[in-house]
């Protein structure tokens, strides 16, 4: 089964509508994924209105667990925590932040303003996260992602030993914009042991570490 908490739609730059992504996402043993649009503040609550509608149709009829969320994306740094706070408030079960990948200008200063939010869940494509920032994951329990993404998958060596170096958890998730980017298990596995984990490693990112995250999210977000 895949867990995938990074995904996006046409609501922001997918190909695929809400509801599509989810019936793709189910028919490819995606036991749970969360759709995570881009957005800075104005688009907020419209894409968490709209995506927690489809989210909810899916649930009740589907076997997935389709989760509304949203990826803060080229925000000041400044903003991300009353933004993040105000995601979650809006009814986003999951918070990641865009963080700062080595093939795009993103602000200096995002990742730690991220791992700082009691609202941020995940840190996607940190780029190469500093130690102290490593640690701050470990500290806050915010997870830090390897990316199946082209280009943003670039530093995953680095983040996953800086990861194992001071306890932070990890999880792979696709960024899927489009069909083909979906995971499966087998490309799941080889990502991660490509980023130089092994076994143990695998298991943790691939089963425990979305379990846990799961169990830690609001109980309208359970089920
Ligand atoms: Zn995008
Ligand atoms: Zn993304």
């Amino acid at each position: 089964m895949v867990y995938d908490f990074h995904a996006h739609t046409s609501l922001s730059d997918g190909a695929l509508s809400p509801m599509e992504l989810i019936r793709r996402a189910l028919v490819n043993n995606y036991q749970a994924i969360a759709l995570t649009d881009h957005a800075a503040t104005g688009s907020l609550s419209r894409i968490i209105k709209e995506v927690s509608e489809v989210c909810a149709l899916a649930r009740s009829y589907w076997h997935i667990l389709a989760l509304p969320g949203i990826e803060l994306t080229n925000l000041p740094p400044q903003a991300i925590a009353e933004t993040a706070k105000k995601a979650k408030e809006l009814g986003a079960c999951i918070v990641i932040v865009h963080g700062e990948t080595i093939v795009e200008p993103i602000e200096k200063g995002t990742n730690l303003a991220a791992l700082h939010s009691p609202h941020v869940d995940i840190l996607a494509h940190p780029g190469l996260l500093s130690l102290e920032e490593a640690k701050l994951a470990a500290t806050n329990g915010v997870f830090l992602e390897i990316s199946a993404r082209k280009g943003h998958c670039l530093t995953n060596g680095h983040v996953a030993s800086l990861a194992q170096q001071v306890g932070a958890k990890l999880l792979l998730s696709s960024d899927v914009h489009s069909e083909q980017d979906l995971l499966t298990l087998p490309l799941a596995d080889a990502i991660i042991h490509g980023a130089g984990l092994d076994d143990n490693a695998c298991h943790q990112i691939l089963n425990i570490n979305p379990h846990a995250l799961i169990k830690n999210l609001p109980a309208n977000c359970q089920g």
